[in-house]
């Protein structure tokens, strides 16, 4: 659906747009990019679901519904954004992101890879909930190669909710998206005036508006009311750029979670599902008891491919410290978390890359 609404004439939107480079102050790139009279950007918004589209209902308490309201209408709802670009808005899904799958992802490269093709846009919005926000984030940047700035953006808070911080989120991320500083960044995440990369970022807090942090890299940048502030110069991201499959499911990765008083089951019946690829969420440095540690070398000795990460939540994983990675067959996560690690692991195993050597090689890149 487009926004016609928010349309305006070429000539009043560059006056509008002093206007509001005059209210978020002219360092910002957007009102630069205004102030010179230029024509705005276009953005496309894409809506996925989530507690920024949540609705209450005011007779349950703290109870809401994930996905309800559309993209179209999260946006017309506030004020002043179409200032800041030529906003097209379109649903993708109307799902709470417990429930995201590989359709949605599929549709959503579909979409911004056309758009992108068209050159229809000069960024993309994608509103999602925050809960496996990091995963699509990931996902996005293994199998887009643009310097398109694309950004993810959500809240803590349905929109009816009193401090709903949606609105604010979803006007940042507008600015991020719309702004040429952004580009060649990577897939980014918006939320709580924060900038944060889709390699490093992670929800941290189960309720907090301050959930998603970058515990081994810090954000990329902040955004506030006179700027944005990107804290490095762009640098080329560089992803193995995956192929997705003509269509849906990718291969299965399951995720061992790994704790005391541990044994083989759990790695034994995700090989009897027919797991392609196992992530150990490890203790630790990516460890686990013997007992799981020898069910996963049997395994990857049968062929399914295994990548050791941690269920800490930051740091490292490193190859042969206390695990003999060389010797069973296992290539670590580094700095990918388990949700990460298995996104990754999914590409790579869809695009033939199981040989343990490579598969290290692909979790290198920064
Ligand atoms: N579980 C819901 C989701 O991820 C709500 C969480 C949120 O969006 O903040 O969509």
């Amino acid at each position: 659906m487009t926004l016609h609404p928010l349309r305006s004439t070429r000539s009043a939107r560059t006056i509008l747009g002093l206007a509001a480079a005059l209210m978020i102050g002219l360092a910002s790139p957007v009102s630069a990019q205004q102030a010179s009279g230029t024509a705005l950007a276009n953005v496309l918004v894409l809506g996925t679901g989530g507690t920024i589209a949540g609705q209450a209902n005011a007779r349950a308490g703290n109870a809401y519904d994930s996905g309800k309201v559309s993209a179209a209408n999260l946006i017309a709802a506030i004020p002043g954004i179409d200032k800041l670009a030529e906003i097209s808005a379109e649903q993708i899904s109307s799902i709470g992101s417990q429930d995201m799958n590989d359709k949605v992802w599929f549709d959503l490269v579909k979409r911004i890879r056309a758009a992108i093709d068209n050159k229809e846009v000069d960024g993309v919005v994608i509103t999602h909930g925050t809960d496996t926000m990091e995963e699509t984030a990931f996902f996005l940047q293994n199998v887009l190669d643009t310097d398109v700035p694309i950004v993810l953006v959500g809240s803590m808070r349905p929109s009816t909710a009193i401090g709903a911080d949606g609105p604010a989120n979803l006007y940042d991320a507008m600015r991020v998206a719309s702004a040429p500083e952004s580009r060649g960044r990577g897939v980014l995440v918006v939320l709580n005036d924060t900038i944060h990369g889709a390699r490093w970022v992670q929800k941290t807090n189960t309720t907090s508006v301050q959930t998603f942090r970058s515990p081994d890299a810090g954000p990329v940048g902040y955004v506030d009311t006179g700027s944005l502030r990107f804290l490095q110069p762009a640098v080329a991201i560089k992803t193995a750029k995956l192929k997705l499959p003509d269509a849906p499911p990718l291969p299965r990765v399951d995720i061992i979670y790994s704790h005391a008083n541990m044994d083989a089951a759990e790695v034994e019946d995700a090989v009897k599902r027919g797991a392609k690829g196992i992530v150990l969420a490890g203790v630790g440095d990516g460890n686990s008891s013997k007992g799981a540690i020898d069910a996963l070398a049997a395994a990857a000795k049968q062929g399914v491919v295994v990548v050791r990460s941690t269920r800490v939540g930051s740091g490292y994983v490193n190859r042969n410290v206390e695990v003999e990675d060389d010797k069973l067959g296992f290539a670590v996560s580094l700095d990918l978390n388990p949700q990460k690690a298995r996104v990754l692991l999914e590409l790579l195993i869809a695009n033939g890359i199981t040989d343990p050597s490579a598969v290290q090689q692909a979790f290198a890149q920064p």
